[in-house]
C-alpha cells in the first residue's frame, strides 16, 4: 500500500538547538531522503524526537501515533514510513552518527514500520564524504 503519513524522527539532543527546519524544507521540495516520494503525493508529516538517549522513548511514541491515526483516520502502519533525521543517521561536522543509531531501528523496526535513513542532504557535505573527510554518506 501506498505511504500516505511520513514520521520523521529527530536526534533530541540536536534539537535542543535546531529548529528542524532543513529536514522540513527537504520534505516540502522532495529533496535528500525525500527523492523518492512525488512532489504532488498527499502526503502528510509530522517530526518527534527520538526522546532522547538511548532512543528508547521513541518506540512508545510512535505506537501511540499508529494508535490515533488507525483509530481517528484509518491510517494503517503499512501506509506509514519513518525517516530517521540525517543527524541522526550521518558524520557531519556537528558530529558523529548516533551511538544508538542500529537499537532506534531495531526499536521502530518491533512496531512493524518501513524506515528510510536520512532527510536533508547537503551537496558540500555529500563532496566531503566523497573526500573522506566525513564518513559514510552525506548530510546538511
Ligand atoms: S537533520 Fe539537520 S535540520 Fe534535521 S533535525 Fe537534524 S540537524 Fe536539524
Ligand atoms: S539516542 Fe541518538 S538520536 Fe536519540 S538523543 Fe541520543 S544521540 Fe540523539
Amino acid at each position: 500500500m501506498g505511504k500516505q503519513f511520513i514520521a520523521v524522527v529527530q536526534c533530541h539532543l540536536v534539537k535542543q538547538r535546531c529548529s528542524g527546519y532543513l529536514c522540513e524544507r527537504a520534505f516540502h521540495h522532495r529533496l535528500g531522503g525525500f527523492e523518492r516520494y512525488p512532489t504532488d503525493a498527499p502526503l502528510r508529516s509530522m517530526h518527534l524526537t527520538c526522546g532522547g538517549c538511548c532512543g528508547r522513548p521513541v518506540q512508545r511514541k510512535l505506537a501511540n501515533l499508529l494508535k490515533q491515526i488507525r483509530k481517528r483516520e484509518g491510517i494503517e502502519k503499512d501506509q506509514v514510513v519513518v525517516h530517521l533525521s540525517s543527524c541522526i543517521t550521518k558524520d557531519n561536522h556537528h558530529g558523529p552518527p548516533c551511538p544508538h543509531l542500529e537499537y532506534l531501528e531495531t526499536l521502530i523496526g518491533k512496531l512493524g514500520l518501513d524506515i528510510v535513513r536520512d532527510t536533508t542532504l547537503s551537496p558540500r557535505s555529500e563532496h566531503l564524504r566523497g573526500e573522506g573527510v566525513y564518513a559514510g554518506g552525506p548530510q546538511e
